[in-house]
């Protein structure tokens, strides 16, 4: 893989190593009503679409900002004021949902579980079972927090047994994890610019189910934030309503040229999963744990043990991978002291098998002889 001279691989959960081509997309400038801007922009909720299956039922609602924007703006947009959701947690982005909807003075209900541990699917259908009162179940598809893959056929499926409204926050699956909405049944589900679909960070995006949509006039609690407004005003003319993020966009679609190039779905979660199966290898070799079993682990980031040898000092460590090129991220757990190696982005098993060099030489240089943990 090509990338700019000099700049880190990114081995994050976001932002991301992007391709050149993608980078070089952004050589321009567009007004908001150009044509070809306008053009684009259609193309690429077209295809964001297509990338679930869910061009006959659902419509793609693009936000400015981060991907918690485009969270914030669905779960507002989707929950009426008097709805009450059910959030499945077992990370940070499960429990920032429900921090979003203390803001936005949403009734809630947890169903939380370890970190290392999915949700209890029999726990959710007796919560939907005894309390008529939920309105929507909220899940997390791949926890980033440490890189669990949830069950997300089974959560949609008992959700939609008891015929209540799911919302997903996909961002770091989709594009990468299987997601079909002919068989996953989901009323939105919300993802970014910047996780597995390699585009530049600056905009995140919800794809609707409209019949659901539909209904949602008035009931978000911030203008910008306001999904109904952005959908019928982007439908009637093309246009967004406040500045568009016009290199995301272009970036974006160049990225999507690029995905669909390389066979999408199923061969990012290829390239991806060998990403990861190079990475655990290589570290197991050198004595590291993971935080997971290999079976809940999902192809987009893993969190490692911290090693328990005296000589081991996390921020030297990462110091020195950086000078070398290589970026990984601190851990985020609560569980147990952790750090987090990414495999998505623009990388392949050279630049995994570039990073496992690094790591082994760094190790060396620090006199530590095992990443094996305490535990
Ligand atoms: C990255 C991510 C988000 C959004 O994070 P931002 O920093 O706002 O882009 C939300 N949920 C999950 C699961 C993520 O991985």
């Amino acid at each position: 893989m090509t990338k700019t001279v000099k700049d880190p691989w990114l081995l994050t959960p976001g932002p991301l190593t992007t391709s050149a081509r993608t980078k070089e997309a952004m050589l321009h400038d567009w007004g908001s009503r150009d044509v070809q801007f306008i053009e684009t922009n259609k193309r690429v909720r077209e295809r964001l679409l297509a990338i679930a299956g869910a061009e006959a039922t659902h419509v793609c609602v693009p936000l400015q900002g981060s991907g918690t924007f485009a969270v914030e703006a669905t779960l507002g947009t989707m929950i009426a004021k008097n709805g009450t959701a059910l959030i499945l947690i077992n990370g940070a982005y499960g429990h920032r949902m429900a921090k979003i909807l203390d803001y936005a003075g949403r009734r809630y209900e947890i169903l939380e579980t370890p970190e290392d541990t999915p949700p209890d699917l029999d726990a959710l259908g007796a919560a939907l079972k005894t309390d008529p009162g939920i309105s929507h179940v909220l899940a997390v598809y791949c926890e980033t927090t440490s890189g669990i893959l949830n069950p997300i056929a089974d959560i949609a499926r008992i959700t939609a047994e008891h015929d209540r409204s799911l919302l997903i926050d996909a961002m770091s699956a989709f594009g990468a994890l299987p997601m079909d909405a002919k068989n996953i049944p989901f009323d939105a589900l919300m993802a970014s610019s910047n996780k597995c679909l390699e585009g530049v960070p600056g905009m995140g995006f919800a794809l609707i189910r409209q019949s659901a949509l539909e209904k949602c006039q008035g009931n978000a609690h911030a203008l910008s934030l306001d999904l109904y407004d952005q959908w019928t005003a982007m439908d009637k003319n093309g246009q967004w309503r406040f500045t568009p993020p016009t290199h995301v966009i272009a970036a974006f679609d160049a990225a999507i040229d690029q995905f669909e190039a390389e066979g999408g779905v199923s061969a990012r979660h290829t390239r991806y999963s060998n990403n990861g199966k190079i990475l655990i290898d290589g570290m197991r070799a050198l004595g590291f744990e993971t935080l997971l079993p290999d079976d809940l682990q999902a192809p987009i980031i893993v969190t490692f043990k911290m090693p328990a040898d005296k000589a081991f000092d996390f921020q030297a460590f990462y110091d020195a991978l950086g000078r070398k090129g290589y970026v990984i991220y601190p851990g985020k757990l609560t569980v147990a002291p952790s750090f987090r190696i990414g495999c998505i982005g623009h990388l392949d098993e050279t630049v995994m098998t570039g990073a496992l060099d690094a790591i082994r030489q760094t190790l060396k240089d620090m006199g530590v002889t095992s990443g094996a943990p305490e535990i």
